[in-house]
């Protein structure tokens, strides 16, 4: 990952609509991170490349390229990098299809500028965090959690910043249930964007990287009405 200093992490927003597209480049340059912009998702695409990003908003319609596209696109070079995508629809069908295609959250328009910028925050101080125990084990496959990698059968996949959310969560408690709800309320925080879906969604990534028969999970195992449990 190519990480900034820290007092100047780097924000690509890729947003059409001029006006929320200026009121996110001067709320994150307000608070000390460095923003570009672009309307299109063809640029955006080239300017994480060349320039990189810390973090990446991108909205779901653009004018050259559905904005799904554009996060599959993202997910081949940058698999770990966090994607929030914005969404003028509430169909719950569009967040879990961006979910699947790579974002890592999803904020339906119109929303507050401050929430976007408190929820950047706080994944950054997750992301970037350092001294945490860094390797868990489970089952067969060793996980680095600052790296945010997986290797399993001499295989090494890449954990998006929510996959290794999740590990860390599972794992802190491991051989007890975990509610959606907590995991909901911890991982994508109070502001009630996730949704149970998400969480399902989340944990049938992860069982594709752990598992050795994802149909047949062995680790982290579904309590059925109440959410899951890691198995080491
Ligand atoms: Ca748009």
């Amino acid at each position: 990952m190519t990480a900034a200093p820290s007092s100047r992490r780097r924000i690509l927003v890729i947003e059409d609509e001029p006006d929320i597209a200026r009121g996110l480049r001067d709320a994150l340059e307000f608070e000390q991170f460095e923003a570009a912009t672009t309307g299109f998702g063809r640029e955006g695409i080239k300017l994480l490349r060349e320039r990189g990003a810390d973090l990446v908003i991108l909205d779901l319609m653009l004018p050259d390229m559905n904005g799904f596209a554009v996060c599959e696109e993202i997910r081949s070079t940058h698999p770990v990098v966090p994607i929030i995508m914005l969404t003028a629809r509430s169909q719950e069908t569009d967040k879990i299809r961006g979910l699947e295609v790579g974002a890592d959250d999803y904020v339906t328009k119109p929303f507050s500028i401050g929430e976007l910028v408190a929820r950047i925050n706080a994944i950054f101080r997750r992301l970037f965090r350092t001294n945490q125990d860094d390797v868990v084990q489970v089952g067969a496959a060793t996980i680095h959690l600052n790296k945010h990698e997986l290797v399993r059968n001499k295989k090494t996949v890449a954990l998006s910043f929510y996959e290794v959310e999740l590990v860390r969560l599972l794992h802190e408690r491991a051989g007890q249930p975990v509610t959606r709800e907590e995991i909901l309320d911890k991982i994508w925080g109070v502001t009630g964007h996730g949704s149970s879906r998400s969480v399902d969604n989340f944990v049938v990534k992860l069982r594709k990287k752990i598992e050795e028969n994802a149909a047949k999970p062995r680790h982290i195992v579904t309590i059925y009405g109440t959410g899951y449990k890691l198995v080491l």
